[in-house]
Parts: C-alpha cells; sequence; structure tokens
C-alpha cells in the first residue's frame, strides 16, 4: 500500500510540456503558462474506504452524530426506552445529525485580548455552526419532534429571523406546514431568505417582533397550530445540549462564568434549567453564574433586575416575582411609546417572552444582567471575526459584555469563561459597513487601486 510518505509532485497539465516541479515551494503555475496538477502514488489499497469509514465513527447512527441527540436520555420527554435506529427515527426529528453537531468550545486569541481574560480561560462555542446558522437549531429539533410527538401538521411561529429561518427548515424536511410572523423590514435579509427557501408562509407585521408574537400566538390558537417560539418547553429542552457540549469538553468541570446575548431569553432560561438540573443529579458540584447581556437599547432584563424601574429589583422571589412591575414597566413602555431598538436585530425584544423563567435562572446561578452598545457589539462581533470566526451582532454581545465585567472586577482575572456565540452573519451589509468605517476600533477598510 502506497504511504503517506511517498512523494507527491507538481505535473503541468499540458501534455505537449509535462515539467513537474516539487511540492516544497510557491510554483502555482507552470513555466509554459498551463495550470497544474497534484500527482500521487496512484496504487492505494481500496481497504482505505474501511480507514475513511472508521474516522467517521459514528456507527452510521445519525442521532449519535446529533449534537443535541446523543444527550438524549436528559431530554427524553418522548419517552424513548430503545437505542434502536429504526425506532428512534420514527420519534427523533434530526436533519441529518447535524443540529449541534460542529458547535463546541473554541480559543479565539484576540477576542480574549478584548475581553482582558487570558487565552486559556476563555471558551466561545459558535451556534452559528448549525444546519440554519443559528442556535435556534437545537430548540426546533426537539419542538418539532414533539409537534411529531402529538400529529401536528403545521407549526407557527413569530421571528426575529433565525427561529423562523430554523422552524421553516425542519418544516421543509419533515414535510409539515410552516407560517412564520416577521415584523416587516426589521429582519435580516440573509434570516428572511431561509423562510422562503424552506417554503414557508411569511406573514410580514406592520410592528416589531413584540406584536408579530402577540399576532402569532393568536393565530395558532386560531388555527390549532403549534407554536414553536420558545414559550414552548420542548425548545428550551433542546437548548439545554448547548451547555453540555460546552460542559462535555471540560470534562463536565463547569466554567465560572457562561454568558449570552439576552433577547426572549430562551437561553437563559434553558441553561438555568439545565444547570439546576446536572447540579441536583451531582454531576456538578459547582454552580457556574450566568451571565446575560442585552443590547442598551433592547434592556427590560437588565432595567428591570437592576432596580432601575420604579427602584425595585424584580426577582425570581420563590416563584412569586413581582408580576405588577412587570406590568407597569410594559404599560409605561407603551405609554410613552418607547420601542426596543438595536441594529442587533436578533434581540431587538422588548417583551422577553422568558423573563419569569430567566429570573429562576439568575436567582440559582447568582447570576448578571448587563448591557452593552451597539457599538460595542460591533467590535465584538468584527473580533470574532478577525479570529477566523463568524457571527452576528447580537452574539458581538458576548466579548463585549465579557470585557465590561472585566474591566468592572466582577469577573476576575482567572476565572474560565465560556460565551455562547449564538449565530452567524446573516447580515453582510452590517460586516461591510464596519469595515468600510475608518473611526471603528478594529476597522480594515479596503484600498482601491
Ligand atoms: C434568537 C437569538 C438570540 C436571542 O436568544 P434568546 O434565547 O431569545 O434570548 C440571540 N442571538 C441570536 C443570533 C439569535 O438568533
Amino acid at each position: 500500500m502506497a504511504g503517506m510518505g511517498d512523494n507527491p509532485f507538481k505535473k503541468c497539465i499540458n501534455p505537449t510540456c509535462n515539467l513537474t516541479y516539487k511540492i516544497n515551494n510557491n510554483i502555482l503555475v507552470c513555466k509554459c503558462g498551463s495550470f497544474l496538477d497534484i500527482i500521487y502514488q496512484k496504487n492505494f489499497s481500496r481497504e482505505l474506504i474501511q480507514t475513511f469509514y472508521q474516522r467517521r465513527n459514528h456507527g452510521g447512527n445519525i442521532y449519535n452524530e446529533s449534537g443535541v441527540w446523543r444527550f438524549r436520555e436528559l431530554i427524553n420527554f418522548a419517552n424513548l426506552d430503545t437505542e434502536d435506529f429504526e425506532q428512534c427515527s420514527k420519534i427523533l426529528v434530526s436533519l441529518d445529525g447535524s443540529e449541534g453537531r460542529q458547535s463546541k468550545p473554541y480559543k479565539m486569541k484576540k477576542v480574549s485580548e478584548y475581553s482582558l481574560i487570558d487565552n486559556d480561560f476563555l471558551l466561545l462555542q459558535p451556534e452559528g455552526y448549525n444546519p440554519s446558522g443559528s442556535f435556534k437549531d437545537n430548540g426546533m429539533s426537539t419542538a418539532v419532534t414533539h409537534a411529531k410527538m402529538i400529529n401536528m401538521n403545521k407549526i407557527i411561529c413569530a421571528s426575529t429571523g433565525n427561529t423562523s429561518a430554523s422552524a421553516a427548515m425542519y418544516a421543509a424536511n419533515e414535510n409539515i406546514k410552516c407560517e412564520v410572523f416577521v415584523p416587516k423590514g426589521e429582519i435580516a435579509p440573509g434570516k428572511l431568505g431561509q423562510a422562503f427557501q424552506f417554503g414557508a408562509q411569511v406573514i410580514e407585521i406592520d410592528g416589531n417582533f413584540d406584536d408579530a408574537l402577540a399576532y402569532s400566538l393568536k393565530e395558532a390558537q386560531e388555527l390549532g397550530a403549534y407554536t414553536v417560539n420558545s414559550i414552548n418547553p420542548f425548545r428550551i429542552e433542546g437548548q439545554k445540549t448547548i451547555l453540555y457540549r460546552a460542559l462535555e469538553y471540560l470534562d463536565w468541570n463547569p466554567p465560572d462564568w457562561i454568558v449570552y446575548p439576552g433577547g426572549a431569553l430562551g437561553n437563559t432560561s434553558s441553561c438555568g434549567k439545565a444547570i439546576m438540573e446536572l447540579y441536583d443529579l451531582g454531576w456538578i458540584k459547582k454552580i457556574p453564574r450566568l451571565l446575560v447581556v442585552n443590547a442598551e437599547g433592547a434592556n427590560t432584563f437588565y432595567e428591570l433586575t437592576n432596580g432601575l424601574f420604579g427602584g425595585k429589583k424584580l426577582e425570581w422571589n420563590i416563584g412569586r416575582p413581582d408580576l405588577s412591575l412587570i406590568k407597569e414597566y410594559y404599560d409605561q413602555k407603551d405609554k410613552k411609546g418607547i420601542k426596543p431598538r438595536t441594529k442587533a436585530t436578533a434581540i431587538q425584544i422588548g417583551k422577553p417572552a422568558n423573563l419569569i423563567k430567566a429570573l429562576r435562572s439568575i436567582d440559582f446561578t447568582n447570576g448578571i444582567v448587563t448591557q452593552v452598545s451597539d457599538k460595542e457589539m460591533s467590535d465584538g462581533m468584527a473580533l470574532v471575526g478577525l479570529n477566523g470566526f463568524d457571527c452576528e451582532m447580537a452574539s458581538g454581545a458576548v466579548p463585549a459584555g465579557i470585557r465590561k465585567l472585566r474591566k468592572e472586577e466582577i469577573i476576575k482575572k482567572d476565572d474560565v469563561v465560556v460565551g455562547i456565540l449564538t449565530g452567524k452573519q446573516k447580515d453582510p451589509r452590517l460586516s461591510i459597513d464596519y469595515h468600510l468605517n475608518q473611526s471603528n476600533r478594529f476597522s480594515k477598510p479596503p484600498v482601491a487601486k
């Protein structure tokens, strides 16, 4: 069998030339102007096919390959009591095992410098590496599993873009109907494009996300359709695996902090629940602290939990949070006509649906809620890019929030921090505009020649 060591070489594709070159130089085109081929030993043994297959090593089972379903015992609401592939495939919804498969923590040197944390202590997990390009696939695979379990043939959601992209993708793959309510003109073109591409019925609302959610919940009730927004507890179950993958990477030793951007607060709720459960099981002895980062222009959770409205801090309070404080807050915003405003449209949410569950998470983990500006989020987004990773502006809130808490010395120098980069860039205009603008801290404007 030809080994790896048998010298490959470069060879001109022009039969009348036939010149060959060594591999180790930067000659990329032949002297004669023709292109070059790379030539290997030809007598590879066919047994290599087995080797390739073994390297993939998932036993042909997409549920073992899936970054969600390989943790299926911990999210077993379907009460599956089998490892049999055929049986599993009758129940579990998966896009060929791809949800969560590639997302795990990475070190990013430039982000850690910016975040004022030692490179070994900061781990960032790009959930943009999901089939529809955001963390939403983690929870959508479980929510659609439940929809199928109870024979629903139409799913429905409101969305700032990524929920609809994910819902539409799974619906298309499972051959069920999908309706998505989106705030007109307020979602990234890449996200809207996916909803159309995957064949969802798009319904544009002349209002913001909070209005779209109200419409979609009403419509779901009228049509008997299945809601896949994060008010759905089965979404929350699937999203627990985001934490599992991070913990697995750390040999199940919890970090000191876990950081998420805060929108509708599904992730905050889900991560808190996952931590509570693992702690109850005795799998973890330490409770990591949650840091939730709001955008300044959509900072309901920040204001309420930090006592910036009505002088009272909103707290879980053993399951009896001050609901009247929340109502007064919303009433006042409505009366003054104050709408959430941020370029990070994924977290442009004024009335986070999971507020109460999120309070429970903050309470259990001794968590903190902070806020960052659009400018800080764009810097965070740009830096992730400068490490060769991709994320959208809402995810940029994560490095920005970590940096802020480091400066406040709340996150300590040798704390281990895991940050979740929630989705990939689907609004390329934001990256282009960032770099076109010389005054941005990390911009690299184009050069004309
Ligand atoms: C949905 C979304 C968020 C907000 O997450 P919540 O769980 O609603 O707080 C943040 N970033 C991206 C990229 C999203 O798609």
